[in-house]
């Protein structure tokens, strides 16, 4: 019997009050299992800089938790990226994941802002610089679609981790091998920092499918096929929940001690799978006294 692994939770920040309402219902149902951060993404493009900012200084304030902003270098120059990290720091929070970020939807590749940072590496060093932040990174198991050879991944993430990032968090991929791959590829470059699986609850099939493409997660065929009958026959919840914790169990077994789950804003699977890794809440000896 393996140890329960230490977990954290992203979500994305709410566009609605309806939405809000269930990021805080997501939060309520996962904070009991003890989390070591929980991270709020920054839409592509920037998009949501201001939405991040609140939900990441509401979770901060009320929910207890350790909160990490996502940053990304899409349009803003550097000072105004820099500024919003001070603001970040400024309100307490002092944990970013720091990214290069994708453009806005329809609008092909990455261009730099005229005054801003070129690339993911030139953000950690400069965040790192400040010496206030503890810096997650991005990391890619299968080929992310802008590698340009078979070695860009573990190098780029090498570049990130020598500019200053603590932690590496992955992109999701599907099957533990990709991992171990990838975690030997990168210790044989020389990268000694913890990179933790990114985990991706797969609450529509359909829906995790076209994602995986665009972002470059090989998808394999067992898995289509398993998503396929279990549709048929109204079974692809029992599907999920059964795939992810079999993958994180694999992970575990494989030596891994922190996952990191993409939730949604979804509690459920992420709460279930949880619970099936023996990660549950500390029962109190008040409430069973
Ligand atoms: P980088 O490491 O900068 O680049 C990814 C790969 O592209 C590299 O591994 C390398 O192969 C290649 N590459 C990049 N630049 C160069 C270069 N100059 N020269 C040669 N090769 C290069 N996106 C958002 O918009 N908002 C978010 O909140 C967000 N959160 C994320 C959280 C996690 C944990 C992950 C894994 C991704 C997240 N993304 C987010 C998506 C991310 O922004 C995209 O994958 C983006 O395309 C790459 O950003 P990065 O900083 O991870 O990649």
């Amino acid at each position: 019997m393996t140890d329960a692994p230490a977990v954290s939770f992203e979500f994305f920040p709410p566009k609605t009050l309806e939405a809000s309402f269930r990021l805080w219902d997501t939060v309520q149902v996962l904070a009991p299992l003890e989390p070591r951060f929980v991270s709020v993404t920054y839409g592509a493009g920037g998009t949501t800089r201001e939405l991040t900012r609140d939900a990441v200084g509401t979770l901060h304030k009320h929910s207890g938790l350790n909160v990490a902003a996502h940053l990304t270098c899409v349009n803003a120059s550097k000072a105004e990226t820099l500024e919003i990290a001070e603001g970040f720091a400024r309100a307490g929070v002092t944990e970013i994941v720091a990214l290069r970020g994708d453009p806005p939807k329809g609008e092909g590749s990455f261009t730099p802002h005229p005054e801003g940072f070129a690339n993911s590496a030139e953000l950690v060093e400069a965040l790192a610089g400040t010496g206030k932040f503890t810096i997650r990174v991005g990391a890619y198991p299968d080929p992310h679609p802008d590698a340009r050879h078979e070695t860009s991944d573990v190098d780029w993430l090498k570049r990130k981790i020598d500019a200053g990032a603590d932690e590496a968090i992955t992109q999701f991929f599907f099957e533990a091998d990709t991992f171990f791959r990838f975690r030997d590829r990168c210790a044989k470059a020389g990268i000694d920092a913890p990179i933790v699986p990114g985990i991706m609850p797969i609450e529509n099939w359909a829906g995790i499918k076209r994602f995986a493409k665009m972002c470059g997660a090989v998808i394999p065929d067992w898995l289509d096929r398993a998503f396929d009958r279990a549709e048929r026959d109204g079974r692809s919840d029992l599907l999920a929940t059964a795939v992810c914790t079999e993958l994180c169990t694999q992970l575990i077994e494989g030596g891994v001690d922190k996952l990191h789950f993409y939730t949604l804003n979804k509690p459920e699977l992420t709460r279930d799978v949880c619970f099936a890794l023996g990660v549950k809440p500390e029962m109190k000896l008040e409430h069973v006294a």
